[in-house]
């Protein structure tokens, strides 16, 4: 393990945080038993809780950063102790003294890009808006009725920028007078605050916000459940509050109200796998049900894991940059079970699952009979 402080003295400092922890957990074990790593290894959530707490034997500090914040172990716990908010708490007062796993290794390339370019993706940020060459898609400005925010991956990762281009595609064709930022777009900062990184997160937040208010914000709508959690959650933490809406939210309504009508059909048996930041975390699980239902022939397939009880990715806490052994990753069973489950197509509204379901799909030989696809990139083919 690769440190920069006496990892002793850390250990020590952590001992003695326990947050509500410390007054709670009886032990009893039911978050291991939901734990999506206990599905591909071991990990003991219970065990870290009581080691943050008394200081039994040391923190493994790389068992710290294995948490991805799915939210599933505060949803089952009897003592009402906030395990997500515990284990990041862990990572904030661990970072503050210099301890860096190796791990954290592309967690800190990725630092230094959002940084010097305002993404984790170490790309400049002169290529923000390639994604929307030749589309026709103008800056934002105060008279819009809304700024389209894509997200870093969906800007500039080749498979997701055609999630942005199915949602342009979409909201043009239902006349939406939107704009997007381009190059004035930072990260959220989601993902680094959940790795620790306070300080990051932070800044990009206040950079973010100043950008919003000069150039008139009011009405955001995201890709990514992640910057919808930041913006609707944890952005009111410095005073502002942005109406914030999700594409699910924004499409399903437009489809009630007939501003969209789907006009094709998809006959293909698909899968809905629900995002944790946007099913548990926020409670969005009915309106892209609602839109893949409109769509005729369409056969929706629900996964045994779904709606609250949904199986992470893997990708969430910072997780995205952190390398997960082949046989570990929690989106292979996603895979697996979407094909055992005769579906030809597995949908989501989230660019970190796509990234993940992408990969165990190619990693798992089903690039012949298997579709990932973003919710956008099926509605896009129907109207
Ligand atoms: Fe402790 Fe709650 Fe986990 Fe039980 S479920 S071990 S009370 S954190």
């Amino acid at each position: 393990m690769e440190t920069e402080a006496p990892i002793r003295e850390v250990i020590e400092e952590i001992k003695g945080y326990g947050g509500d922890a410390v007054k709670y957990c009886y032990q009893c074990g039911k978050c291991d038993t939901v734990c999506p790593w206990n599905k591909v290894t071991k990990f003991s959530m219970r065990k870290l809780i009581r080691e943050a707490t008394f200081g039994f034997p040391e923190i493994d500090m790389e068992e710290t950063w294995r948490c991805t914040t799915c939210g599933k172990c505060p949803q089952q716990c009897p003592r009402d102790v906030k395990q997500v908010d515990d284990v990041v708490a862990l990572r904030r007062l661990a970072i503050s003294y210099g301890v860096s796993p190796a791990l954290l290794k592309p967690v800190r390339i990725a630092g230094a890009s959002l940084v010097a370019d305002g993404n984790p993706l170490v790309v400049e940020r002169a290529k923000r808006a390639d994604w929307a060459e030749g589309l026709n898609v103008k800056v934002f400005s105060e008279e819009m009725e809304l700024l389209y925010f894509p997200c870093c991956y969906v800007s500039y990762d080749q498979r997701l920028k055609k999630v942005a281009q199915a949602t342009v595609a979409i909201l043009q064709k239902a006349g939406v007078d939107f704009g997007i930022l381009g190059v004035r777009e930072n990260c959220c900062g989601e993902s680094i605050r959940k790795t620790g990184n306070e300080e990051l997160f932070k800044s990009l937040a206040r950079e973010n916000i100043k950008t919003f208010i000069e150039a008139g914000v009011k009405k955001i709508l995201v890709t990514s459940p992640h910057c919808y959690h930041t913006f609707k959650n944890e952005y009111p933490e410095f005073k502002v509050n942005f109406e914030v809406v999700h594409i699910s939210q924004y499409l399903a309504e437009f489809l009630q109200e007939g501003r969209l009508q789907v006009r094709g059909e998809y006959g293909k048996k698909i899968a809905y796998h629900d995002p944790c930041y946007l099913g548990r975390h926020n409670g969005i699980f009915d309106e892209p049900r609602g839109i893949l239902r409109s769509i005729p022939g369409l056969e929706l397939r629900e996964l045994a894991e779904s709606r609250e009880n949904s199986l992470c990715c893997g990708m969430g806490g910072g997780r995205v940059w952190i390398d997960t052994k082949m046989q570990e990753r929690f989106s292979n069973l996603r895979v697996e079970e979407t094909v055992g489950l005769g579906a030809e197509v597995l949908v989501t509204s989230c660019p970190y699952c796509i990234i993940a379901l992408e990969d165990s799909r190619s990693g798992l030989n089903y690039e012949d009979t298997l579709e990932v696809k973003d919710i956008t990139e099926i509605l896009q083919e129907v109207i």
